[in-house]
């Protein structure tokens, strides 16, 4: 099918945004093996230099336990890297861009690249909804900033940084509201309808 269509190296750029508990990562996970393409969960490749003890990871751990965000500078070269290395500029971004630095050295990298944003897919969930969601995300996975403090951080940091980039997003026409409340297969298929 894809060869039909002749699109596996065709650039491509859907960001994945939402709170805290948002279905971000599931989703991109799903998304990204549906369209081919890799998913860069800036998230995971933190959590991966915690488990693996490198400098950067050592540097990420308090952070990210206390729900702040780790620096700019710091994750804007490890996405650099990355997508630079790539033989194609074919992304799922899951959890990057946070903050409008963040956006800003995206839109270089793309222009660089040669690529633009497909689409910012904004997952809408309510708060009441995301707290139960971490919670049980807590017991089930153990996740080491899934307490209730940091939880609680992790929105408020949310609310601040990252939520002004959806109007930022929609200014150049590219923000896709999707409604997150559902089963998994349920937002899938809203999120596909969404995409180009
Ligand atoms: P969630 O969105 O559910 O909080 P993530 O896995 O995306 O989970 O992020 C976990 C933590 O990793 C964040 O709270 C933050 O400390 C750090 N982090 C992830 N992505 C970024 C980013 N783009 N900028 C800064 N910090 C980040």
């Amino acid at each position: 099918m894809a060869a039909a269509h002749d699109t596996t190296t065709a650039p491509e750029v859907v960001l994945l945004m939402g709170p805290p508990g948002a279905g971000k990562g599931t989703q991109a996970s799903l998304l990204a093996e549906e369209r081919g393409l890799t998913k860069l969960s800036t998230g995971d490749m933190l959590r991966d230099h915690v488990r693996r003890g490198t400098p950067l990871g050592e540097r990420a751990q308090a952070i990210m336990e206390s729900g702040e965000l780790v620096p700019d500078d710091v994750i804007v070269g490890m996405v650099r890297a990355t997508m630079q290395a790539a033989p194609a500029v074919r992304f799922l971004l899951d959890g990057f861009p946070r903050t409008p630095a963040q956006a800003a050295s995206l839109d270089a990298l793309l222009d660089e690249l040669g690529a633009r944003i497909t689409a910012a897919v904004a997952l809408e969930v309510d708060d009441d909804e995301l707290v139960q969601r971490l919670v049980q995300r807590a017991h089930e996975e153990g996740r080491s900033d899934d307490n209730e403090d940091t939880v609680r951080n992790r929105m408020e940091v949310y609310r601040r940084q990252t939520q002004p980039l959806l109007d930022y997003y929609a200014g150049h026409g590219a923000l896709k509201r999707v409604d997150g409340l559902g089963d998994v297969d349920t937002v899938t298929g809203r999120i596909r309808e969404v995409l180009p």
